[in-house]
């Protein structure tokens, strides 16, 4: 765990949030800022940064999260009528907390932009 990154501090108990979901690998919990009526982050319990701190050992945990992905867009009630999934990389792409994570959007008709 880093001391300084607010994910790990949630994944540890000391930042509270409303866990959806939780696995040895994976957890979820919502967005504090929701941009849609469904807005998840599901984020890998070990602190990776980003995207571009990922190893060739990872390929498991990307899987498991994008099934997380599927089964809470299915609890949440948004499988059939959609939803957008965004990883956000580095500065340019706007992350700002540097713990790798999933969004999931859903829940309302979602611009056709990407970016
Ligand atoms: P990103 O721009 O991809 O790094 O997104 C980080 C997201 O984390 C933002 O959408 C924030 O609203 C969200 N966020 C920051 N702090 C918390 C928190 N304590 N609980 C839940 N979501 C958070
Ligand atoms: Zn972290």
């Amino acid at each position: 765990m880093k001391r300084d990154c607010i994910f790990c501090q949630i994944i540890d108990g000391e930042v509270p949030a409303d866990i959806l979901y939780r696995d040895e690998e994976v957890i979820v919990f919502p967005d504090i800022q929701p941009q849609a009526p469904k807005h998840l982050l599901i984020v890998p319990v070990a602190h990776i940064n980003s995207v571009a701190e990922l190893g060739a050992g990872d390929f498991q945990l990307i899987g498991k999260l994008v099934l997380a992905v599927k089964l809470m867009a299915e609890r949440e009630g948004i499988a059939h009528s959609g939803y957008r999934l965004t990883i956000n990389s580095g500065l340019e792409a706007g992350q700002v907390v540097p713990h790798l994570h999933l969004h999931l959007l859903g829940g309302r008709r979602l611009n056709d932009q990407l970016g």
